[in-house]
Order: C-alpha cells, then sequence, then structure tokens
C-alpha cells in the first residue's frame, strides 16, 4: 500500500464519508480535487487536469477551481445530475500548527440546490422519496427552495408511482432501492437527469422536532416512514437547521383527477410535445401570474384539477368576480407586480444565505400587503374575502426591516455599510468616530501643507502601509527634521508617516473594524429574528400566489371570451360552441372553428370520429380533455356553453411519432395504455383514443378498435371519444347503443377538398387516404389498382359484420391484400407531409390536385 502524505490521506478520509459525490476539498484559495475525481471533473468542467506528488509512487491526478467561483462549477455539476461535497477548512490555517481540521460542510445536490438554473423561479424544483411500508406505497416531495412538503400514500401500484413522480418532475429521487429500479425502468419522462440515491435512514426524532408532535400523530406510519427518510437525508446532505421547512402537507390521491404523464403529454399541459417549451402548452396559455409564488401555483394546479365540487366552485368564484371587474383586476396586478419571490426569499432566510438586497426585497414585498388586502376584502368575491381575513400583513417585519436596513444595501453582508443610522447606539458611535477620523486626516493634509509650504503634499492610504503622507522627491528637502519617518519610496514620491498620524490611523482602522464586524452581527441578529417568523411569511406567500392565480385565469378567460362552467354531480357532458383553448390562441388569419360535444348516458357516451387526416379530428377531442381540466382547476373554460361532470380521471391514447420509447414499439405502448385503462378507469372518467390500432396490420388494427370500444361500452360505461381511420367501424353504432358516429365534415369540389373542421352527425364516407396518395404523386397505376382493391375490401367487411359483428375470414384476407398499400398511405398521412403538398399561394385549409 502506497504511504501519502498527511494531506492526501485526510483528503481520502474525507472522501470515504462522500464516495458518490464530487469532493471539493479547500486549500488556501482554491477547491482541489484528486483521483478519479478530478479526472471526471476536468472533463466535464473542462479545466485542466494537473498531478501532485501525494507520497505514493505516482502522481496524483488533482485539478481544482478557485473557492470564490465555485459557485458555477458547482452548479454545472449539478445540472447534470452529479452530487457535489464541500469540504471547508474548519480552522484558521495561520493559527494552527500541522494540518487544518477538515469537513463536509454540506452536500449539493440536484433536489437540494437553493440558486442557479437548476432552480428556476417559475418552477419548483422537487426531491422525490419513495417508500414501500406494510403493503402501501408512500411518496413525500420537498422543494427545499420554498419550503413545501407534501407526503402521500396508496395501496401498493407502479403506475400510481409513475403517475405521481410525473407529477413532480422531481430532479433528485431517494429511497427503496427496488422501487428506484422501477421507477427507472419506466424510463422517467423527464428532460433532465434525475439522480436517484437509494436510502434507508431514518430519522423521526429529526421530524418530531421539526413539524411537532401534532403532525407526527396525524401522519400515517407509511407517511411517517417516508418523510423520516427524506428529512434524514436533507439533515446528512445539508448540514445545518431546515427551518424553511414548517408544515408537512398530506394529502389523498383521490381528492384530485389522475392525469398519467403520456396523458399530460399528449394534451400538452405544462409543455409542448415536439419542443419540450411551455410555449405553445396549456400552462402558457393560463400563466399570466405576476409573482414567482402565483407561477409555481399555477402549475400545481394545472398539476392537479381537482375532484371536489365545491372547492371547484370556491375558486370559480373568485375568477367569476375578478373577470368582471377590469379595474380590480388591473389593480392587483399592479401591487403583485411588485412582490419578490417570499418563498425563496424565506428559504434563504431559513438557510442563512439572504443578505441585505434580500431583506430589503422583502421590505418592498411587505409594502403591498396592505393594498392587496384591501383589495381582496372589497371585490365582493367571498373567496377573495376569506383570503383576505386570512392574510397576515406582516407589518411589523417590514416596519423591522425599514428601520434597520439601509435602502440599497451592498451585496456583501460582510463590508458593512447594511445597517441603517439611528438604529444602534454604539454602530452609530463608531461610524461618527470613523468619519471624525477621515475629516481629521482632511484637516491634517491642510495643516501639514501650510507648516512645509508644500503645495502638493497629499494623504493617502492603502491596505499595506495604512495612512501616509506623500511628498514628490523635488519638495523633499522642504520638510523640516526629525518628525517624519520614511515608510516608502517611490519613482517621484517618498512616503512618511508622523507620530501623529500613526495614532489617529490605529483610532480609525480600530473603529472601522469594529464597525464592519458589528454590522455583520447586527445583520445576522436581524436574519435569525426573521428565521422565527418563517411560518408567517410562508403562510403570507401562499395568500399571494392564491390571489395572483385568480387573477390570472380571469384575465386570460376575459381576453379569450372563456365562461363559466356549470358543474354537475351527474353524468352528461353538454359543451356548445367550445374550442380548443391554444389552438385557438396561437392561430393569426383564420378563426377557430366551434365544435359542441354531448357526451350523455343515454345514447351517445361514445363518439366515434371519422374523417381524413387534417380534419381536426385531435384537436376536437383533446379540446373535450381540455375543457374539462380546465374547469376542474377552476378555471373559465373555451366554450359558450358548458355543463361538466367531474371526471376522476382522463386516459389518452394518441398516436405521435415518437411514441418510441425505452424500445418498445408504438403498438406495444398503446396496448400497455389500453390494458392500464382496462384496469383503472371508472363510469367518470374520460377516455380519448386517436388512431385506435393504427400500429398493427389494418385486419387487426380494426379487430382490436372494435374490441376496445365493444368493451369500453359494455364494462366501463364511461365517456369515450374515438377517432380512428377505418371507417369501418362505422357500423358499430347498430349494436352499441352507447355509440354515436361523428365526422369532420370536409367538401369537395372538383379536385379540391376543404376542411370545414365542423364536427357533424355520421360517419365520413372515404377516409381520402388514396386521395392523399394521389397528391403526393404517386403512378397513376397504383392509384387506380389501389381504389380497385378498396371497392372489394369495403364489400368484404360489410358482407363480414351481419350477424355476429365480427370480421368473417374472407374480409381479413382482403384487409391483408391491402395491407401493404396501407402502409403506404400511412406515410402519406403524415400531417407535415400533407402540408407539403399544398403550394405557397393555396389556402392551407385546400388540397389542390391540379
Ligand atoms: P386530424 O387529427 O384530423 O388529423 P388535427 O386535429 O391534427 O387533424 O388538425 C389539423 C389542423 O387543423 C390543426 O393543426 C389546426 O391548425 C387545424 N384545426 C383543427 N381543428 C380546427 C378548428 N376547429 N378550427 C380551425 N382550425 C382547426
Amino acid at each position: 500500500m502506497a504511504k501519502y502524505t498527511p494531506m492526501i490521506e485526510q483528503y481520502l478520509s474525507v472522501k470515504e464519508q462522500a464516495q458518490d459525490a464530487f469532493l471539493f476539498f479547500r486549500l488556501g484559495d482554491f477547491y482541489e480535487m484528486f483521483f478519479e475525481d478530478a479526472v471526471l471533473a476536468s472533463k466535464e468542467l473542462e479545466i485542466t487536469l494537473t498531478g501532485r506528488e501525494g507520497g505514493g509512487a505516482e502522481r496524483i491526478p488533482m485539478c481544482g477551481v478557485p473557492y470564490h467561483s465555485a459557485e458555477g462549477y458547482i452548479q454545472r455539476l449539478i445540472e447534470k445530475g452529479y452530487k457535489v461535497a464541500i469540504c471547508e477548512q474548519m480552522e484558521d490555517a495561520s493559527a494552527t500548527k500541522g494540518m487544518v481540521r477538515r469537513e463536509i460542510v454540506r452536500v449539493v445536490t440536484p433536489g437540494t440546490i437553493m440558486d442557479g438554473k437548476v432552480v428556476s423561479d417559475k418552477s419548483n424544483n422537487y426531491m422525490v422519496c419513495i417508500t414501500t411500508y406494510g403493503g402501501l406505497m408512500a411518496l413525500a416531495a420537498c422543494d427545499l427552495s420554498t419550503g413545501e412538503l407534501y407526503v402521500t400514500s396508496v395501496p401498493s401500484s407502479e403506475e400510481w408511482l409513475r403517475d405521481e413522480i410525473g407529477i413532480y418532475e422531481p430532479s433528485e429521487i431517494i429511497g427503496d432501492n427496488n422501487l428506484l429500479e422501477i421507477v427507472s425502468s419506466q424510463a422517467l419522462s423527464t428532460s433532465r437527469p434525475v439522480l436517484a440515491t437509494p436510502w434507508d435512514r431514518r430519522d423521526d426524532n429529526l421530524v418530531r422536532s421539526q413539524f411537532g408532535e401534532a403532525v407526527w400523530a396525524r401522519l400515517d406510519e407509511e407517511r411517517r416512514a417516508c418523510v423520516s427518510l427524506l428529512i434524514a437525508y436533507l439533515s446528512e446532505t445539508q448540514k445545518r437547521s431546515l427551518g424553511q421547512l414548517t408544515q408537512v402537507s398530506s394529502y389523498e390521491p383521490g381528492q384530485y383527477m389522475v392525469l398519467d404523464p403520456f396523458t399530460r403529454r399528449n394534451l400538452e399541459l405544462v409543455e409542448t410535445v415536439r419542443e419540450r417549451s411551455k410555449k405553445g402548452s396549456l400552462l402558457w396559455l393560463l400563466d399570466r401570474t405576476e409573482t414567482s409564488m402565483g407561477a409555481r401555483l399555477m402549475r400545481r394546479r394545472i398539476d392537479k384539477p381537482l375532484l371536489q365540487r365545491s372547492r371547484i366552485e370556491e375558486r370559480l368564484e373568485a375568477v367569476d368576480y375578478l373577470y368582471n371587474q377590469y379595474i380590480l383586476r388591473e389593480d392587483l396586478r399592479m401591487a403583485l407586480k411588485e412582490i419578490y419571490d417570499l418563498e425563496r426569499l424565506v428559504g434563504r432566510i431559513a438557510f442563512g444565505s439572504a443578505n441585505g438586497r434580500d431583506l430589503n426585497a422583502l421590505k418592498l414585498s411587505l409594502r403591498q400587503i396592505p393594498t392587496l388586502k384591501s383589495l381582496c376584502a372589497e371585490s365582493g368575491s367571498l373567496t377573495l374575502q376569506k383570503l383576505a381575513e386570512a392574510t397576515d400583513v406582516c407589518a411589523d417585519l417590514c416596519e423591522f426591516i425599514e428601520e434597520s436596513i439601509v435602502d440599497e444595501p451592498p451585496v456583501s453582508v460582510r463590508d458593512g455599510g447594511i445597517i441603517k443610522t439611528g438604529y444602534h447606539e454604539r454602530l452609530d458611535e463608531l461610524k461618527e468616530a470613523s468619519t471624525n477620523g477621515k475629516r481629521w486626516i482632511a484637516e491634517l493634509e491642510a495643516r501639514e501643507r501650510n507648516a512645509t509650504g508644500i503645495k502638493s503634499l497629499k494623504i493617502g492610504f492603502n491596505k499595506v502601509f495604512g495612512y501616509y503622507i506623500e511628498v514628490t522627491k523635488s519638495n523633499i528637502s522642504s520638510l523640516p527634521e526629525g518628525r517624519y519617518e520614511r515608510k516608502q519610496t517611490l519613482t517621484n514620491a517618498e512616503r512618511y508617516v508622523t507620530p501623529e498620524l500613526k495614532e489617529k490611523e490605529g483610532l480609525i482602522l480600530e473603529a472601522q473594524e469594529k464597525m464592519v464586524d458589528l454590522e455583520y452581527a447586527l445583520f445576522t441578529e436581524l436574519r435569525d429574528k426573521l428565521n422565527t417568523q418563517i411560518a408567517r411569511l410562508q403562510g403570507l406567500a401562499e395568500k399571494i400566489a392564491e390571489i395572483d392565480v385568480y387573477q390570472s385565469l380571469a384575465v386570460v378567460s376575459a381576453e379569450h371570451r372563456f365562461v363559466k362552467p356549470e358543474l354537475i354531480e351527474g353524468y352528461d357532458l353538454t359543451v356548445e360552441g367550445g374550442r380548443h383553448p391554444v389552438v385557438e390562441a396561437v392561430m393569426k388569419d383564420t378563426s377557430f372553428i366551434a365544435n359542441g360535444t354531448e357526451l350523455k348516458k343515454d345514447g351517445s357516451s361514445i363518439l366515434l370520429i371519422t374523417g381524413p387526416n387534417m380534419a381536426g379530428k385531435s384537436t376536437y377531442m383533446r379540446q373535450v380533455a381540455l375543457v374539462s381540466i380546465m374547469a376542474q382547476i377552476g378555471c373559465f373554460v373555451p366554450a359558450d356553453v358548458a355543463v361538466l361532470p367531474l371526471v376522476d380521471r382522463i386516459f389518452t391514447r394518441i398516436g405521435a411519432a415518437d411514441d418510441l420509447i425505452g424500445g418498445q414499439s408504438t403498438f406495444m405502448v398503446e396496448m400497455a395504455d389500453i390494458q392500464v385503462m382496462t384496469e383503472k378507469a371508472t363510469p367518470r372518467s374520460l377516455i380519448i383514443i386517436d388512431e385506435l390500432g393504427r400500429g398493427t396490420s389494418t385486419s387487426e388494427g380494426m379487430a382490436i378498435a372494435q374490441a376496445v370500444i365493444e368493451y369500453v361500452h359494455d364494462h366501463i360505461g364511461c365517456k369515450a371519444l374515438v377517432s380512428t381511420h377505418f371507417h369501418e367501424l362505422a357500423h358499430l353504432q347498430e349494436s352499441l347503443s352507447g355509440l354515436r358516429n361523428y365526422s369532420m365534415a370536409v367538401q369537395e369540389s372538383g379536385d379540391k377538398v376543404h376542411f370545414l373542421r365542423k364536427l357533424i352527425p355520421g360517419a365520413a364516407d372515404s377516409s381520402y387516404g388514396i386521395y392523399c396518395a394521389r397528391l403526393a404523386g404517386l403512378p397513376g397505376s397504383i392509384i387506380d389498382r389501389a381504389y380497385g382493391l378498396l371497392q372489394g375490401l369495403e364489400q368484404a367487411s360489410s358482407a363480414a359484420v351481419t350477424g355476429d359483428g365480427s370480421l368473417s375470414s374472407a374480409s381479413l384476407t382482403a384487409c391483408t391484400a391491402a395491407e401493404s398499400l396501407s402502409k403506404e398511405h400511412a406515410a402519406d398521412y403524415e400531417t407535415d407531409k400533407v402540408q407539403n403538398l399544398i403550394s405557397p399561394s393555396q389556402n392551407s385549409e385546400e388540397l389542390d390536385t391540379s
């Protein structure tokens, strides 16, 4: 075994405690990394890899970053999904003999970082802990930067786990190893790396002291276990008090509409499918919040639509009042605009990293609260009035910062200049002494000039020599003997001190040092005092966020002519003049065609929609889902009239080109989703299936589509919208009493097809697939042959479905014969290809063959 130097030995013993992290080992003004850490970090951070003798046979790989710019490097590693352990010198190096004691003071992880890109203003940064306990699964999610902590549990279910994690989109997951494996094998649909750490250490005592015995008593065993694991991990990595965690929000998953990750993606609730950007999503449309807290709450609301009618109505009531009062809305927005991110400010106060500017931002924010409160109190809305009553304006805290902190404090908290004059007597004395001292120096300069007759004589200051009298070389002869002691020689001048100046310098510097120290002490005292008020400030932040969300929903609803939905406990859904809110919002020249929807228990619970590609089928189906979601988050909806039952779950199966995840085929993914659907859907659910059964051969696809529709109809009984290019399935209307055929209207004139985007009763007569093939320029002989085959196929299938409704072997053969052709159709079906067929001069609504 190689024997290393004491320093490397110390490094190795500290590294033992942080094996899964980069160890930033403080050596003077640098954080150094050694061995494998250095090799990997030099690659990831693009910094030079050097080496160092360490007592062993070979040089030790090493790289380092300056401590004052370490923050940026740490953030980069965190963004890449790593952990960084910070090891500091715990003693003053100059005052110690031998090795300085070094310890890890914090482990920064993706889920616990407090600043930087990972922590965006508008979204939460969650760390999730998952565990099993007595046949149950529990999940806790915590955003350390805002102080939120949620916990929930259900009887074991992998789908549930996937769905729930999908909502939080955590940057880090800890917990039971086997659960972590399940979760990662299900390919988390997040766009950034997720760090997973197996963790099984609990700290029940810490949870009890952190949140109080009453909270502990209310939590079920499995939730206690989960929170306890999480808190132990946070405490282990942060190594400091977690003052910002003041409450545990324990919730039942049944309180919210269930939206699996695929549905959330398909409906583009918070980001678009293709670009994965917020722009173009429902969140983008609805988010007109003015504060970061409001923006984050908006996101949480969209993540979790409610199921309780009274709670939804309470929200709608507030939106309704604001919808109708433009001036009130604008006044609220003006006040909200001035409010900083209180949750994150509070997080920094608790963390001990808040500076003078943070406290000032807190003060400026608090100044707005009385206005906000009275606007809500006088709004006429009961919901807003209740919010106003529950709002603690924290005037005492505002006043307290106002009295103590200057209006424009510096970034640093160590250099003074933060505390207001008049706040602390001793500090004022020191300030006075320092100012007087400086005045005395100015007077001394004048006196010395007079006494010596040297006009250019001046008094200066530098850090090494302190105060000095500077005389140019040509004037030295005019200086009287004795009193002047030479300190420093420059090219053109000499610098001197006098006993008098030395004495005063001592006093001035001492006063200054004391002043800076006292300011720092006073500042931390202030911060600690605010630290005891964190729960109040968090309570206030919650109210602000809620008010902000209401105004945002009201603004959007008013600008886009949404209406207040009527929520009912019954089954039937009626929408008149429904629109897709986002498609409508991004349409520039053309206007969106509204379509109604009736889904009723008797006779029309399933709509089977046919029509060519580009006709507007999927837009229509998505719009129905979005109307339900918007209503259940408490927003007005894009329609003329909407009478809506509460939907407990929305399933969507929308075939998209980029479905190929984890090596599974589109078809397998589709079937797996349908399996979950058959298991979990209830009569209160809404199912949306676009292009059912297109991943396999025509005959099989059609057979599966029919069987699935029948199952939904006979065994689930929920509302469903199904689109298909198998217009042959239209016959199902005869055998299934709850199914209605609809189609997207198209108008043919000559060689043109004009999309009317209007939903009309009855099935489409043809899918225009061959028509599209012709547009794509396929040879005429192929087109003619295809039309011929199609005719035979249609005759066969209409013969086959008489009787028991199943497909006969004759029709299956015919279908198989047409299969290779239909694959070519599938390519032509791609929306963008069809769009390419349209020449720029033509109306995009029309396809022209001439
Ligand atoms: P399909 O699912 O039938 O292939 P889409 O729903 O994808 O068709 O619609 C194709 C395009 O038509 C959309 O991108 C949208 O721009 C436009 N569109 C859809 N529905 C409407 C409507 N109701 N009014 C106006 N334009 C619409």
